[in-house]
């Protein structure tokens, strides 16, 4: 199956690492259903590129059944879904000393949760279609914990295992999965880190260090056209210079 034929889902499309996505696959004609809250954002990524064929919808992933309807968009519009990618995410950054509940519990819903309902939203469709390909924006975070980021890891941790976990059971019905776990990338992700001190340090690292979105975009592309019988489980993408 060609890129062009396929229906590819894509959460936190808005900006970032998934809006890089949606453009570079839109470049492949592929056929793209994109999701986040901030459904503006995503009307104007639709609006620049108008030669591709892009249906925005707006959801929070925490939120099952804004997921249910966002799969159920991609049937009714194109009759199948060939990927979805769960990328939606937010980096709130803290010392466990601080004992921020709040933002742990946000971080665990949106990154451990959201990567959830997209699974249980897009699997029976992909069982039945006996094809489908998942992926998920994991980290280096979730390789290695990282202090201050230390709930954030334990979520991308948790993702990784979930997607190892989901390879294992899934892969004998056809559908293959992706974890891309990206180094540090300039983004909006310093934007859901309310604690100031933090935030500049991240946009130093980032200014510093930060690869463009377009690099981890590139990488999704290559594992969703590599051939049928090919599943790129992971890839770990570091800017160079990053230790
Ligand atoms: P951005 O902040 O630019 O993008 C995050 C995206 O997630 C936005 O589109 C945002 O859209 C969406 N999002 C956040 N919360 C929700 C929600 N509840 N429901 C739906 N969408 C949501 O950052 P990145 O592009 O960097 O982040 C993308 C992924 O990459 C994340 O999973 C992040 O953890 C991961 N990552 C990023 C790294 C980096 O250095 N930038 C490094 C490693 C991993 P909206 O606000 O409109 O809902």
């Amino acid at each position: 199956m060609s890129i062009s034929e396929k229906v590819i889902i894509i959460t936190g499309a808005s900006s970032g690492i998934g809006a890089a996505t949606v453009k570079v696959l839109a470049q492949q004609h592929a056929k793209l259903v994109i999701g986040a809250r901030r459904l503006e954002r995503l009307e104007s990524l639709k609006q620049a590129l108008p030669n591709a064929t892009i249906v925005p919808q707006q959801v929070d992933v925490t939120n099952y059944e804004d997921v249910q309807a966002l799969v159920q968009t991609a049937l009714d519009r194109f009759g199948r879904v060939d990927v979805f990618y769960n990328n939606a995410g937010i980096m709130p950054v803290n010392a466990m000393s601080v004992g921020a509940r709040d933002e742990w519990q946000q971080i665990l819903d949106v990154n451990v949760t959201g990567v959830l309902n997209g699974i249980a939203a897009v699997l029976p469709t992909m069982i039945k279609q006996q094809h489908g390909h998942i992926l998920a924006t994991d980290s280096v975070a979730g390789h290695i914990a990282v202090p201050d980021h230390v709930v954030y890891s334990g979520s991308k941790f948790a993702v990784r295992a979930i997607m190892e976990g989901l390879r294992q059971e899934q892969y004998q019905n056809n559908i293959r999965t992706t974890l891309i776990s990206p180094g540090s990338v300039a983004t909006e992700l310093y934007q859901s880190i309310a604690d100031k001190t933090h935030q500049q340090a991240e946009i130093d690292i980032e200014k510093q260090l930060g690869i463009g979105p377009v690099n981890i975009a590139q990488a999704v592309a290559f594992a969703i056209n590599a051939p049928e019988s090919v599943a790129v489980n992971e890839m770990v993408i570091r800017p160079t210079k990053q230790a």
